[in-house]
């Protein structure tokens, strides 16, 4: 069901605080967390707390939500002061896309110069 916590997934794991995360920001409905393995200086992950398998099925089913986490990642940007030299909020989005976990998440990505197209 849409919204509900997932045994199996990672990121609901991290909501319910049983798989540790750096976490730098958090609200009632959303957490950001420092990216296990960052590609930038500032690579954050803000998530929903609840559990949508991707940006696209968040915003269809929850658009209050799907717009908490691009406020968030806006304020991750501006409290990793990289809001001035330009970031990226990024969903991939399907498998074919890069998306590994499937819980929606939007990187903020920062702090050096990001090439246009993407890989
Ligand atoms: P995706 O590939 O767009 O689905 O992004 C998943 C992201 O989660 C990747 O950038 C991973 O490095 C990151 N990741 C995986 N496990 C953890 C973790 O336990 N803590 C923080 N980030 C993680």
């Amino acid at each position: 069901m849409a919204g509900e916590p997932q045994a199996d997934c990672l990121f609901c794991k991290i909501v319910a605080g049983s798989v540790p995360a750096t976490v730098v920001r958090e609200t009632e409905t959303t957490v950001a967390f420092r990216d296990i393995n960052p590609q930038a200086p500032t690579h954050v992950l803000v998530i929903p707390k609840a559990h949508y398998p991707d940006a696209a099925t968040l915003a269809a089913r929850a658009p209050q939500l799907a717009a908490d986490v691009l406020r968030e990642a806006g304020e991750v940007a501006t409290e990793d002061k990289v809001d001035g030299s330009g970031y990226r909020i990024v969903f991939n989005t399907g498998a074919g896309a890069g998306q590994t976990v499937f819980h929606a998440h939007a990187h903020v990505l920062g702090g050096r110069g990001l090439e246009w197209p993407p890989g």
